[in-house]
């Protein structure tokens, strides 16, 4: 069953095209990771599938809710997925704890006590029950981000969407991050990365998309394509990024 469907998705800003015609479809349980040189749209991509950029044109359906359709609100398909950006962006002036319970109140209208139960099973799940109560300023970039797994995990989305979630990380505190992501892509979750964590896409990946200058210009198995590159281009890219 595809959970994502794109189809002649497009972006502008103003007169500038940043996405232009993007036909994708992802399935309940791939993993995709998608690469591309700056610039090539692949924050506004996922920016777009999260609902937080409106479309210039084409359709995005996320677990057959249409985007625009009458009675769909944007919020309605935003809660279908749940995002870490490269900025962690949590709340500094609560723990931890506070951090995840946050959307199971106020998305799901959970209580206290039930958000706290979620909160905890979710931090367990990232290795960081012990440091709940904690702000995030006394916990590294590493258990930063896993608090922010753990937060967009908490409202039980379909798919979640990682938008490099490891480049402002220092590279040691990288592995605990995408070991993270490993384990909940092992459990079977829908997961869209943006990443270039070219080792992470081979080991995780069932898919690679390649965007250049707005458009899916490759799609295909990672294994494969690392070992033939499918253009020249690519090939281009890898060099840069290996
Ligand atoms: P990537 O994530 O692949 O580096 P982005 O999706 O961030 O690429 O950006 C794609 C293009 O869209 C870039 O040229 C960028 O300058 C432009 N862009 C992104 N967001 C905006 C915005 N809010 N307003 C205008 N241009 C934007
Ligand atoms: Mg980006």
């Amino acid at each position: 069953m595809s959970l994502i469907t794109c189809q002649k998705l497009s972006k502008h800003f103003g007169d500038t095209p940043v996405l232009q015609d993007i036909d994708l479809t992802v399935e309940a349980g791939e993993v995709v990771v998608i690469v591309g040189p700056s610039g090539s749209g692949k924050s506004t991509l996922l920016r777009c599938i999260n609902v937080l950029e409106p479309l210039t044109g084409g359709t995005l359906e996320i677990d057959g809710k249409r985007l625009g359709e009458r009675g769909t609100s944007a919020r309605a398909i935003r809660r279908e997925t749940g995002m870490v950006f490269q900025q962690f962006n949590l709340f500094p002036h609560m723990t931890a704890r506070e951090n995840v319970m946050l959307g199971p109140r106020k998305v799901r209208g959970q209580s206290r006590t039930e958000a706290r139960a979620t909160a905890d099973r979710l931090l367990e799940r990232v290795g960081l029950l012990q440091w709940a109560d904690q702000l995030p300023g006394q916990l590294s970039g590493g258990q930063q981000q896993r608090v922010a797994i753990a937060r967009a995990l908490a409202v039980n989305p379909k798919v979640m969407l990682f938008d490099e979630p490891t480049s402002a990380l220092d590279p040691e505190l990288r592995g605990e991050v995408l070991q993270a992501m490993q384990d909940l892509a092992a459990e079977g979750m829908t997961m869209l990365i943006v990443t270039h964590e070219m080792r992470f896409a081979e080991a995780a990946a069932n898919r690679l998309i390649f965007m250049d200058q707005g458009r899916v210009v490759h799609d295909g198995r990672p294994g494969p394509m690392f070992a033939d590159p499918p253009s020249e281009r690519f090939r281009e890219f890898l060099g840069h990024v290996k």
